[in-house]
């Protein structure tokens, strides 16, 4: 088979956003080592570097974006000028590989870039859609939003579907701007439709039901390969700088007593929210590893803002650093809770390790990661409300209470399954198999 793909050459199409970064360099490492050989177009914004991954040959491309647009908190904004600058180049780019002999056996995009599609399409290249979110949401974003209410209920009668609570979701879903989010689904779902296969970083056990309803809208072939990072362990693709001391710290501390506590790339926080936060931690007396990005904190450079008493409080209990290698975290046995914002790699993170998750999502799909978390895997608990007496009691609860045993327990049964997965016929190495057979 590899020798087979040596001839076979793939173009991947990333966005600039880490949560979408990563799994696209992991998929690419997958499929480079199943002998494709790589090339990575992606825009300027938030480059990769390319001395960390010298098997591939990158390509960058001008998006006119600003690192600012990346909190404004207006995604469908953002994904559609990244689009809409994007096209251009990303044509000239595929074009000029194509007249320069190379032959391209397909074009592998990040779904975001759904521009990327119609280009394949105009050049007669097969597309190929990776999702870095779960399976779900391609209903959310293509189905659900053209179903009358009726309909809508009609189509969740399933136990998984239920258990998601997805008419509170899909109410959640109408704070976005109408306008611009019509125009995103719109191409996004063209985008899906017209791809000759859509890979998903999921475990099919993880949301059967979801999967069988999307597979009945798609006629593209779905295959859910996940979790990429267990493929492809060891690639250098942050954006941010880790601190180095996190380990070390961590193995001073007793076996499954730290909560790890990260709101990954994109969410932001006020200073009312922080000083809340840090309270909650404090008083739950459990020891910390908290992930405060520069620029997380409205208004703040970082934690300026946090009194000294606070820092006095937390002594060596406690650690806040700027970025972490989170998967290497997540690994260790000295975590024994993950406060998250619920971000799909985060998630499949922790599942995959078999740390039960404190749930705070911020927006997107974050609140339908949580609801799985929380109400189908029943892997953790949702912090309803952003208070220190809370903060303390749900920590308690998740890490420490024997009310939270059953939780922590299937945490580690999810984790059995999400191995045996990968295993020789776990079922996202057979889908793998079968990837690997569809694109060559
Ligand atoms: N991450 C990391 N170090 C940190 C915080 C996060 O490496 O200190 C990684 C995390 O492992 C995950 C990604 O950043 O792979 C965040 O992606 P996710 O989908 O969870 O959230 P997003 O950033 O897209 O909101």
């Amino acid at each position: 088979m590899e020798k087979q793909n040596k001839a076979c050459h793939l173009v991947l199409v990333m966005v600039p956003f880490q949560g979408h970064i990563t799994p696209m360099l992991q998929l690419a490492t997958i499929l480079h080592s199943k002998g494709f050989s790589i090339t990575i177009i992606h825009p300027e914004l938030n480059s990769p570097n390319p001395s960390n991954h010298p098997k591939f040959a990158f390509v960058s491309i001008p998006d006119k974006l600003t690192p600012s647009r990346l909190l404004d908190r207006d995604f469908a904004g953002l994904a559609l000028s990244l689009n809409k600058n994007c096209a251009a180049p990303l044509r000239q780019c595929i074009e000029k590989i194509v007249h320069s002999g190379n032959r391209i056996t397909a074009v592998v995009y990040d779904s975001l870039m759904f521009c990327a599609q119609t280009i394949a399409d105009e050049l007669r290249l097969p597309g190929i859609s990776l999702r870095t979110s779960s399976a779900t949401t391609l209903l959310f974003l293509t189905v659900f939003p053209q179903l009358e209410e009726k309909d809508f209920i009609s189509r969740i009668n399933s136990p998984e579907l239920q258990a998601l609570q997805l008419p509170r979701l899909r109410a959640s879903l109408s704070q976005y701007p109408t306008g611009v989010m019509a125009e995103v689904r719109v191409a996004f779902t063209n985008a899906v439709k017209s791809s000759s296969a859509i890979i998903v970083n999921s475990i099919a056990f993880l949301e059967q039901e979801a999967l069988s309803n999307v597979k009945q809208h798609f006629p593209a072939s779905i295959f859910t390969i996940g979790p990429l990072h267990k493929l492809a362990p060891t690639i250098g693709s942050s954006i941010l700088t880790e601190d180095d001391e996190c380990i070390t710290w961590l193995d001073k501390q007793a076996l499954k007593s730290v909560i790890y506590v990260s709101f990954g790339s994109m969410a932001s926080i006020d200073e009312h929210e922080l000083i809340e936060t840090a309270r909650g931690l404090v008083d739950c007396e459990q020891p910390f590893l908290w992930v405060v990005r520069p620029g997380m904190v409205r208004g703040s450079e970082w934690i300026e803002t946090l009194p000294n008493r606070f820092k006095e409080r937390m002594g060596e209990r406690g650690r806040i650093v700027k970025w972490t290698q989170q998967k290497e975290v997540l690994a260790h046995g000295a975590v024994g809770g993950f406060w998250s914002h619920c971000g799909w790699n985060s998630t499949v993170e922790s599942i995959c390790e078999g740390v039960p998750m404190l749930c705070r999502p911020f927006f997107g799909d974050q609140m339908l990661n949580s609801s799985y978390v929380c109400n189908v895997w029943k892997i953790g608990l949702e912090l309803q409300e952003l208070e220190r007496g809370n903060i303390k009691r749900t920590i308690k609860k998740l890490m420490v209470d024997m009310e939270g045993n059953k939780i922590r327990n299937r945490a580690m049964d999810l984790k059995e399954k999400a191995t045996n997965c990968l295993m020789e016929y776990g079922s996202s190495s057979c889908s793998l198999n079968e990837l690997i057979n569809h694109i060559s």
